[in-house]
């Protein structure tokens, strides 16, 4: 179990996002290029319902080149691999948006068995953003997890602490 607590600094977001449209790519067996991964930081980066235009926008105010056609075919490619929606609203064009966003569930690990539970709470989510909100933080993702053990582990652990009596 010893692997579960990672020792190792968590990973920044602009590389977390990354890592995922690379692992994605490799999946799907398409090349990973560099102006793929320009459109694709640009989109993560916002957080915002963006339209290639817009996109387009972005990056000759950074001074890229990435042409027209290259920012249609990688948001394509984003909603196909599912780490972006396609939106309309009936504007003429369609917007795109990042999916990778704050974590929708938390894990309970048991440290003895290994099991890994999921549960959600409302409650939770309403506490991230209020933090986050006080802080001007925007959240990319969450990684809550309670490590401990499970209540059959528990249980199987006070009857061996009892037998013992
Ligand atoms: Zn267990």
């Amino acid at each position: 179990m010893t692997d579960i607590v990672t020792r190792r600094p968590p990973l920044g977001c602009a590389a977390i996002t990354l890592s995922l449209f690379r692992a994605a790519l490799q999946k799907h067996q398409l090349p990973v290029t560099n102006q793929r991964e320009i459109v694709a930081r640009t989109l993560f980066a916002s957080g915002q319902l963006l339209s290639a235009d817009e996109i387009n926008e972005r990056l000759r105010d950074e001074g890229t080149h990435v042409g027209k056609a290259t920012v249609y075919r990688t948001l394509g490619l984003l909603v196909r691999i599912g780490l972006a929606s396609e939106h309309d609203f009936d504007e003429g064009f369609k917007r795109y948006k990042t999916r990778i966003g704050p974590a929708r569930h938390d894990h309970l690990i048991c440290t003895s068995c290994g099991v890994v539970e999921e549960f959600h709470r409302d409650d939770l989510d309403r506490v991230q953003s209020e933090v986050a909100k006080q802080r001007g933080f925007r959240v990319l993702t969450r990684q809550l997890k309670l490590y401990g053990l499970c209540a059959q582990c528990d249980e199987e652990s006070g009857a061996a602490l009892s037998s013992l009596n």
